[in-house]
């Protein structure tokens, strides 16, 4: 061999390491979808194994798991599925019609207490609740009885009801679901720091990027002091959101990779990983 070839080969060798490695760099980011529902009332528009590929297609490797009625999420839990971690979260609903009335119906007591007796679940939600609704008996019941059993609860509220949860334990840890939808920036900060229980999951949050997807100042800001609080999450509420999985998830990639790593492996799924555990 020529000294001309035997450098040749060793830089197609040095190339090919540079392959492999730009391949595993590129692995997309692993998410964990800390907003997830699969819904079947009767019965499930994707089965299970559908729902797994979609995770696997998409690099997701943790979920809340919730579902109406909770069948959908035994499902998910006893499917044990290779590399995903499934964390599920008691949903106070049986039917759709619950969303106006769990909160004060003696009937969703009830249904926590007895879906708690499986023994595996490590949250309550997601629960729609707004204003003066949440400062009622039940829903103060509620928030200590996950106090004291170390349960999250996952939480679509406005501020004002946000306030009373904590208002009844600030011991509370609460996922704010949506993030308030549009409050302010500003105002999300203060809340961070004021209750340390508080996390913010970003699905459907307004003003995270302006045109062409740019990330905007605002949130930029917000994840570079407060990156340890946010996580991401699907909201298949309606089987349009599962059509959609795809897109959603591309769509988070796009801005988090504006981010700097460390942030962005954060709110992917490091943030979620700390406080649910994570599969190998
Ligand atoms: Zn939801």
């Amino acid at each position: 061999m020529t000294l001309h070839k035997v450098i040749g080969a060793i830089s197609a060798a040095a190339f090919g390491v540079l392959l492999a490695t730009s391949a595993l760099t590129q692995q997309p980011l692993r998410i964990f979808d800390a907003h997830l529902h699969y819904n079947q009332e009767p019965t499930p528009f994707y089965e299970v194994d559908k729902v797994l590929e979609i995770f696997r297609r998409n690099n997701i490797t943790g979920i809340i798991a919730t579902s109406r009625p909770n069948k959908g999420t035994h499902q998910l839990v006893d499917a044990k599925a290779p590399r995903l971690a499934v964390v599920p979260f008691i949903r106070p609903y049986r039917t759709r019609s619950d969303i106006q009335t769990w909160f004060d119906d003696p009937a969703i007591w009830e249904l926590i207490q007895s879906e708690y007796q499986r023994g595996y679940y490590r949250g309550i939600g997601e629960g729609h609740i707004y204003g003066k609704a949440a400062a009622g008996e039940q829903v103060q019941r509620i928030v200590n009885f996950a106090v004291e059993k170390e349960l999250w609860l996952h939480m679509h509220c406005d501020e004002e009801a946000l306030l009373l949860l904590f208002g009844h334990n600030p011991k509370a840890r609460i996922i704010w679901a949506h993030t308030g939808f549009s409050t302010s920036p500003t105002r999300v900060r203060e809340l961070l720091d004021k209750y340390p229980g508080l996390m913010g999951e970003l699905s459907y949050r307004g003003g995270i990027t302006e045109g062409g997807g740019k990330l905007s100042a605002d949130w930029r800001a917000l994840f570079g002091s407060h990156s340890q609080r946010f996580l991401l999450g699907s909201d298949t509420w309606i089987n349009e959101r599962w059509f959609a999985y795809d897109t959603i998830m591309k769509e988070y990639r796009a801005w988090l990779a504006q981010l700097p790593p460390e942030q962005a492996r954060r709110i992917a799924h490091g943030n979620a990983e700390k406080l649910f555990g994570k599969v190998e």
